[in-house]
């Protein structure tokens, strides 16, 4: 275990009626502005409780955030936070919502010519408003790191800084009964590739990790498909919403290797063809786990015997059934696992290796070896 520096700053209000906290969160003196998506939260209940626990505020909203949040959209709450002095931001939403809310927090007290600049030339943050968060989707773990996924056209990318991580986070279950099945599916299997991005790499003899990490996604193969089969279920909900929150907050992912290649893989199928995140994730990880069984071997035998209790057999025979438990598991979940199963093939995968490319993504992996070649025979893998 490589040494580290641990702290999440994210205080958390877990449960049915938190969004109540926000009103002694955010000072009294703030002028916030409430960011939020399509509208989910005006049918569901949502945006009542935060007009509520914002009723002695100064307060305005910015609706209309979309999934993979645009740049061209988030600029426009910068130019109304500058014209109109917003000094705290909320966002109530998916993880769409906070990473965009993330972005224009950063791009409204970025002083160079170009904010695309903080995702296209990874330059510094060196402020950002505040922002706390009620999160709607349990997913991303965007709630409660310092990272965000921003898209303009067809390039998705990332940044991270600690400047835009959430001072709080909301996490109340009952949000999330009116999400879709194919949202709950996506949150599921999102959370899911989080944590194998931090497992599957190569052994660090980090025990305390590994065996959260596992727990991970044992709770999340017993109650994703629970979560599909009763969806009233609140407790379901409740350890799914959590689940997701630990699988990318950056414990898990402390003095250890991670692997973000299925990520970044992915972000090129959404950027290109619009495929929701978690279903790329789905596509590219059993891809991945088969192209790169040497480098993560051992992890491989270990995930097999601990999360599925596979311990018969060669150590071909379990990795290959650990693959395909990994995938059985997704197309439980209702998820594509192939490229073929979205429509897409061989040709594609020139377009998505050129994005690849484009993006700098040359060395990938826990080890940086994965080159721009291994990343088309992982998409060839996918096929
Ligand atoms: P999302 O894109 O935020 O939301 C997907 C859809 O779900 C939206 O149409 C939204 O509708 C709807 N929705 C949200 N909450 C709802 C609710 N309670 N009831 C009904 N509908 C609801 O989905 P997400 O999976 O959370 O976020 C995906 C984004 O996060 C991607 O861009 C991905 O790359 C990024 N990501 C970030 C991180 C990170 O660490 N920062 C990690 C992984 C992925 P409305 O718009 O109407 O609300
Ligand atoms: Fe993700």
């Amino acid at each position: 275990m490589d040494k580290f520096t641990y702290q999440n700053p994210t205080r958390i209000h877990f449960g049915d009626g938190q969004i109540s906290a926000i009103t002694n969160d955010i000072p009294q003196d703030k002028k916030v502005l409430v960011i939020y998506g399509g509208g989910s939260i005006k049918t569901n209940g949502v945006y009542e409780q935060v007009k509520a626990a914002l009723s002695e505020h100064n307060w305005g909203e910015f609706a209309g955030v979309e999934p993979n949040p645009q740049y061209d959209t988030l600029m426009k709450a910068v130019e109304k936070i500058k014209a109109e002095g917003f000094d705290y931001l909320l966002a109530v939403g998916g993880g769409s919502v906070v990473d965009g809310t993330k972005f224009i927090a950063a791009a409204a007290a970025y002083q160079g010519e170009d904010p695309w600049n903080i995702l296209a030339q990874q330059h510094p943050v060196e402020s950002a408003l505040p922002l706390g968060c009620v999160l709607t989707l349990p997913a991303t773990g965007s709630e409660s790191n310092m990272g965000a996924v921003v898209s303009r056209g067809k390039d998705k990318l990332a940044f991270m800084t600690p400047k835009v991580q959430p001072l709080f986070a909301v996490l109340d279950p009952t949000t999330t009964l009116s999400l879709s099945p194919r949202q709950v599916a996506n949150g599921v299997v999102d959370a899911y590739v989080h944590v194998m991005e931090q497992y599957l790499t190569f052994p660090a003899n980090a025990k305390v990790q590994d065996r959260f990490a596992e727990g991970l996604l044992l709770n999340l193969i017993e109650e994703g498909p629970k979560a599909l089969a009763t969806p009233d279920d609140i407790d379901v909900r409740a350890n799914i919403m959590w689940t997701a929150t630990q699988a990318l907050n950056g414990l898990i992912g402390v003095g250890v290797p991670q692997d973000w290649t299925t990520h970044m893989i992915g972000h090129e199928l959404t950027g290109n063809y619009g495929i929701d995140h978690a279903r790329t994730l789905s596509i590219v990880l059993p891809a991945v786990m088969k192209e790169r069984r040497e480098d993560k071997e051992g992890k491989l035998l270990q995930y097999a015997e601990r999360v599925f209790g596979i311990t018969e057999g060669s150590t071909d025979e379990r990795i290959e059934q650990a693959i395909a438990r990994t995938v059985a598991f997704f197309k439980q979940m209702e998820v594509p696992t192939s490229l073929s199963d979205v429509e897409l093939g061989t040709a594609d995968i020139d377009i998505l290796v050129t994005s690849l490319e484009k993006h700098g993504m040359k060395a990938l992996g826990e080890r940086g070896s994965i080159t721009i070649s291994d990343s088309r025979a992982i998409l060839e893998a996918a096929l």
